[in-house]
């Protein structure tokens, strides 16, 4: 979850204003309906096959209505996007490719509890967050697992229960040590950097320091335990270590508060923003033409849509892949953005069990020789009371997972946990999430490559004439997390509103509908730890 610090062309926390601005309105006032009816996008698979004279006038009598804009996906940053722009007034309409919203954000309910397969953690439980207030609007409980400056991100180390091979726990003084040396290795590899004009992989950092202060090595249990801090690393990044860029890796903007498990999952706020948008799923993007001051969108089963301007928040991964065809092409600014920016892969195997039969901690880890053969377990049953265990895994091992059918997954995962609880009964239920084959995702959240250019986010997310990029690839703050996604979509829909405002005379209505009183509420954020 890499948020930089380098370059930003909007504020850490989302402007007072704004956050007015996006919070849901409901019930929708009437004029939202009405201008539902007057809507500037229309739908036609003959549209571009047929007379092009009927598609311009089409536009000419649209001319006294608000602007238009077609949102493309709907995940956080989308339907953030969306709803900024209907509040605006605006026509919009949004296109999703899967038979879902939510996108990364997937709260699976087939428990009988929530599980998010996807984003779980808000990142900084903090007024500063962008999301904080609707969070708090809608009553969410948080379970704070760390606080500020954790070595392992979103956990503490006394949550921990970690175990060895043959199951013996490894005592929490020597987790305790080896986290400290880990602490002192990182801080070493600043020299690396600051003796380096070129970048280099976090690994070869940390073994140039490593041969320069032998007494920083480990051996034995604690050198596995040291694999096991590497592997957690990884999981934030959702990358290998050695592709891990030492010039980026602590240029994180992560934000205060510590780290929050969504305790009712992330579903209700993707829920509370999608209200009242007209919003079509199982709309596959396949082509964006940028013509005459307009952007005709065709979906894959050949349909067409017309509007003043789109907005982009497919993924990351989806771009790379080139599975959306533009006309004109985009420009060669933006494409070596896409191409250069990396996706990192992290993936969850959910097990729901009749009863609980491990330790009363948040994570039970498993310390290996390799970081690559660690393992974890995110104890659900801590934070929401259900019997579910989470195993999480990152990089190529998430990779290498996905290749595996869900029973192999999942007795994989059985046999780690056996190694830590040899009498582990079987799961009653199971779910895999493969988000780097998934087409509609193709990896699950943006990381820095070594030795790239530092701009990358701010190109991703520049705007190419009518065309307006979001997502949490275009977060130069707060990339690979949910509250840049919302905030990156936010962002552009403030863009695109201003703009079109603008060309259209219509910046008076606009103003006014941003003067509207909404009422904030005021509760605290509901923060637990049990
Ligand atoms: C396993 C995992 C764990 C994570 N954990 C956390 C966490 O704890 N906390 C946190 O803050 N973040 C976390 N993240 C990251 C977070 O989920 C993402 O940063 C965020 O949800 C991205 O939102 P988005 O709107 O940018 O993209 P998405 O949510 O991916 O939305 C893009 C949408 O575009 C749609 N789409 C794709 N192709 C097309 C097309 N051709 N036409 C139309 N629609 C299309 C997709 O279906 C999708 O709905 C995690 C991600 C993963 C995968």
């Amino acid at each position: 979850m890499v948020g930089h610090s380098r370059l930003f062309w909007f504020s850490r926390s989302l402007p007072l204003r704004l956050r007015r601005y996006i919070m849901p309105r409901l019930p929708q006032p009437p004029g939202d309906e009405e201008a539902k009816g007057r809507l500037a996008i229309f739908s036609s698979p003959l549209s571009l096959r047929g007379d092009p004279c009927f598609l311009i006038s089409h536009i000419e009598r649209q001319q006294s209505s608000p602007p238009s804009v077609i949102v493309i996906g709907g995940g956080i940053s989308g339907i953030a996007a969306a709803r900024a722009l209907c509040n605006a007034s605006f026509n919009v309409i949004l296109l999703e490719s899967r038979d879902r919203l939510g996108g990364r954000v997937h709260t699976d309910y087939s428990f009988g509890c929530p599980v998010d397969m996807g984003a779980s953690w808000l990142h900084g439980v903090c007024n500063e967050n962008s999301l904080a207030p609707l969070i708090r609007s809608l009553g969410l409980r948080l379970y704070r697992t760390s606080g500020d400056n954790s070595v392992l991100y979103d956990h503490d180390l006394e949550s921990y229960a970690l175990f060895d091979k043959d199951g013996n726990q490894v005592p929490q003084q020597v987790v305790i040590k080896v986290g400290e040396t880990f602490e002192r290795i990182l801080k070493e590899t600043e020299k690396v950097r600051d003796e380096n004009n070129s970048d280099m992989s976090l690994l070869q950092a940390i073994s140039i320091v490593l041969d320069r202060n032998p007494y920083l090595r480990q051996e034995g249990l604690e050198y596995e335990v040291l694999q096991w801090y590497i592997c957690r690393m990884e999981a934030w990044f959702a990358a290998d270590v050695d592709t891990i860029s030492l010039k980026n890796w602590d240029q994180e903007h992560v934000l205060t508060g510590g780290h929050g498990l969504m305790v009712q999952g992330y579903h209700p706020v993707i829920q509370a923003l999608a209200k009242n948008i007209d919003i079509h799923l199982n709309h596959r993007v396949k082509r964006i033409v940028q013509r005459n001051n307009r952007v005709i969108v065709t979906v894959q089963n050949g349909n067409t849509f017309v509007a003043d301007a789109a907005i982009i928040t497919v993924p990351l991964g989806v771009l790379k892949a080139n599975l959306i065809e533009f006309e004109p092409k985009l420009p060669e600014w933006k494409l070596s953005a896409i191409s250069d920016l990396g996706v990192g892969i992290e993936n969850k195997i959910a097990l729901r069990f009749d009863k609980v039969f491990w330790p009363n901690v948040e994570v039970l880890g498993l310390v290996a020789q390799t970081s690559y053969a660690c393992g974890y377990f995110l104890n659900l049953h801590k934070a929401t009371g259900h019997p579910v265990l989470v195993y999480m895994t990152a990089g190529r091992f998430a990779y290498d997972i996905e290749k595996l059918s869900d029973e192999e997954a999942v007795d994989f995962v059985m046999l780690q946990l056996r190694k830590m609880i040899p009498d582990a009964t079987d799961p009653i239920q199971h779910l895999v999430s493969r988000w780097g084959t998934d087409p509609d995702s193709l990896g699950a959240y943006s990381c820095d490559l070594v030795g790239k250019p530092a701009d990358l986010y701010e190109r991703l997310c520049d705007p190419v004439d009518n065309l307006y990029f979001a997502g949490e690839a275009a977060s130069a703050d707060h990339s690979g997390s949910v509250h840049g996604a919302y905030t990156s979509g936010i962002m552009a829909a403030e863009v695109c509103r201003r703009r079109l405002s603008v060309q259209h005379g219509v910046a008076d209505l606009l103003q006014l509908v941003m003067r509207e009183d909404f009422t904030e509420v005021m509760v605290p954020l509901q923060i637990s730890r049990m």
